[in-house]
């Protein structure tokens, strides 16, 4: 079984019921790290061990330095970052760089940092229980989505990511999958849009969930501030697979 929190799920912010990307995943770990966490608790943030993110763009890691911040003294190890070797070097570079914020990577002091930052391998590997992999992403910079496994069901995050077929191909061949979550910026009237943001709109989101297996939920995030309701009547409208959700920040799916 795969508990999957919507801690943030937006695509921007604007009043208390916008917050940008962070899944939880169990009690440990996070994919992104955007403005949802600033809604956890204290004690909660604490627990969390690990940090996974799919790109460096600022609503996706905003709440990464502030939570580092907050509750590295509570904890007694770093909070681990996995990314790839390129979306490090931008955190290490610039913000965890002792200008925009200080390089908790080696504050307090070298020897026992707030954060830890650990490259994730090009084939995964196991977190805390789940096995979590890279998957494709087309975000026009340094981006990847994950795939992720307990026991015998898997989910897969899209990332930030223009309509990417070698995505979609790695999902037609997953036995487990049991949801998809995927982004979907944009209402189909602003196709350009998208495609200059190498993001996805709500006419590639349905096309692409009409051709999953039945039975695969279709979990829709990253919906632009304003836009949500033509994006969803966009995807309402459309042949899509059957279980589509629109989450909120704070929902909670359970899969398997
Ligand atoms: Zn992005
Ligand atoms: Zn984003």
């Amino acid at each position: 079984m795969i508990e999957l929190q919507l801690i943030g799920c937006n695509g921007g912010i604007g009043g208390p019921g916008r917050q940008t990307t962070c899944y939880g995943i169990g009690e440990q770990i996070v994919i992104d790290a955007g403005t949802g966490l600033g809604t956890l608790s204290l004690e909660r943030l604490a627990r969390i061990d690990h940090v996974v993110l799919t790109h460096a763009h600022l609503d996706h890691v905003a709440g990464l330095p502030l939570m580092a911040d907050s509750v590295g003294a509570w904890r007694d190890a770093p909070l681990t970052v996995w990314a790839s070797a390129e979306v490090l070097a931008i955190l290490q570079a610039h913000l965890l760089n002792d200008q925009v914020w200080p390089d908790f990577t080696r504050l307090p002091s070298v020897e026992e940092p707030f954060i830890r930052l650990q490259e994730m391998p090009a084939g995964g590997t196991e977190i805390a229980g789940y096995r979590i992999a890279p998957l494709p992403a087309d975000h026009g910079i340094a981006a990847c989505g994950y795939r992720v496994e307990a026991g015998d069901v898997a989910i897969a995050f899209s990332g930030d990511t223009a309509d990417c077929s070698a995505f979609w191909d790695r999902l037609a061949r997953d036995a487990q999958l049991a949801a998809v979550v995927v982004e979907c910026s944009y209402p189909a009237s602003m196709a350009a849009m998208a495609e200059l943001t190498r993001h996805m709109h709500a006419g590639q989101v349905a096309a692409r969930l009409a051709a999953l297996r039945d039975g695969v939920a279709g979990v829709v995030i990253h919906r632009k501030p304003g836009l949500e309701d033509e994006i969803a009547h966009d995807l309402q409208a459309a042949p899509h697979g059957g279980d589509l959700r629109l989450p909120v920040p704070g929902d909670v799916y359970r899969f398997g």
